[in-house]
């Protein structure tokens, strides 16, 4: 085999997934193997074209690499190795590449010294050792049945690729085909993202326009509750770390053409960044919720050691929940729940009750109902109380009331993350 370009073409450019299995075709298991799959790819330097899913059968399955392997040279098949009768991915494969099924004496062994002992295990030992003629076998470091590479087309160009679908044994025999399309495609295609608060999709498109149009380096937006991101591309030599200079310049050409700041993810935005960059600097942080019901609790506790920064995160729901707080009645009375006045005085009263150096408040109309005149649906306000004072912005997302939800923890880590590190 040939490694990276050969006469111009990079082996193994271009991809398709497949996802296999009843559970999926009909909703009931999301496909979390495709995208992780697809991200992976991408980072190993080939590019998804496709993805798809079928069902547990063997003419669909069949059909589906037969057509996937008139597009792209490297089919990515997920699910249906198992032991059951269902398992029909290895029978797929064997017809749609007219070869044969051997079962591997090594495989076995290799099974049988993992496998549980019980009912029916011979059987299930026996159909997970089978594989297509000429397969190269990827042995399961976390399961039983084996991936297999099995390389075809004109001077084995190209390869159709069985993986288990368990997700851990997708990711663990996975590795091991990632390892090979490295080596394949001597290359990465390298992403990078930076994200928008000041502008809407439409807003931020116009002032791009020359850069979404643009092939080299590749460049998409992406809508996320309460920012845009923008998304850059481009291929670098798979030893070489960094962005390539094709982002880097693609990067500063938008900043220029936008009006407002661009950040990238070096800036404290997501949750473990923020609380890594609060820790570096010897400062706590304490939280009061409303419209986001707890989010950004569980966003800012969903990483490792966050006790060492956030001390305390409450969901004040009611009027009088914010009472006991320590937001006054009078205030609530005459502004309203969702004001500049009360996302204030709720960053200010759990930072004095917690003693922290930072102190968030949140508060707003998340939806369907709710709402009035001068703060309509979607409107929402984050407050961050520090020792410089106080500072409120007020948003609105015109979306379902998760997005709002999502959207306003979004702004609120946005914010404390500016607070630290103002943009030049
Ligand atoms: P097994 O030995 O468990 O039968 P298998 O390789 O045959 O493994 P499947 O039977 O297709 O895999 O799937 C096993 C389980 O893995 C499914 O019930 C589902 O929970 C999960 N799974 C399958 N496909 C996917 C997918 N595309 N994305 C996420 N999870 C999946
Ligand atoms: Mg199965």
């Amino acid at each position: 085999m040939h490694a990276g370009a050969v006469g111009g073409q990079v082996m193994w450019e271009r991809a398709a997934i497949i996802a296999v299995g009843d559970e999926v075709l009909t909703g009931e298991v999301v496909n979390t193997n495709g995208s992780w799959m697809a991200r992976e790819l991408i980072r190993a330097g080939s590019r998804p074209l496709l993805q798809q899913c079928v069902g547990d059968d063997v003419e669909a399955i069949a059909a589906a690499i037969r057509g996937a392997l008139e597009r792209v040279d490297l089919v990515v098949l997920i699910g249906g190795l198992g032991p059951t009768p269902d398992d029909l991915t290895r029978l797929g494969a064997a017809q749609a590449l007219g070869r044969g099924i051997h079962r591997d004496p090594a495989v076995t062994e290799y099974i049988r010294a993992r496998h549980r002992q019980g009912v029916g295990h011979e059987a299930s030992i026996a159909q997970q050792s089978e594989i297509v003629d000429g397969a190269e076998v990827l042995l399961n470091p976390v399961g039983t049945a084996p991936g297999q590479l099995i390389r075809t087309g004109p001077q084995e160009r190209q390869a159709v690729v069985l993986l288990p679908g368990p997700p851990s044994e997708c990711r663990g025999v996975g590795a091991l085909l990632l390892e090979r399309v490295r080596q394949a495609t001597g290359r990465q295609l390298v992403r990078a993202t930076w994200h928008c608060y000041d502008l809407t999709e439409s807003e931020l498109a116009h002032y791009l326009r020359p850069i979404l149009t643009g092939l080299h380096p590749r460049a998409g937006l992406y809508t996320r509750p309460g920012v845009i991101d923008l998304r850059l591309e481009a291929e670098a030599e798979a030893a070489g770390g960094g962005l390539p200079a094709a982002v880097a310049r693609a990067a500063a050409e938008a900043q220029a053409l936008v009006p407002v700041p661009l950040y990238d993810d070096a800036w404290p935005i997501a949750p473990d960044r923020l609380l890594d960059a609060l820790r570096r600097r010897g400062e706590t942080l304490a939280v009061a919720e409303s419209v986001s019901g707890g989010r950004l609790a569980a966003e800012l506790t969903a990483v490792p050691g966050a006790s060492d920064v956030l001390a305390e995160d409450v969901v004040v729901y009611t009027d009088a929940a914010k009472v006991r707080l320590g937001v006054p009645a009078e205030l609530l009375a005459e502004h309203g729940p969702v004001s500049q006045a009360v996302a204030e005085a709720l960053a200010e009263a759990v930072r004095r009750r917690a003693g922290t150096v930072w102190g968030i408040g949140i508060t707003g109309w998340a939806g369907p109902g709710g709402g009035d005149e001068r703060e309509p649906v979607g409107t929402y306000y984050c407050a961050v109380a520090g020792p410089d004072g106080v500072v409120t912005r007020r948003r609105r997302t015109r979306m379902a009331r998760e997005v709002v939800q999502q959207a306003a923890a979004e702004t609120a880590r946005f914010m404390l993350a500016t607070r630290i590190h103002p943009h030049p």
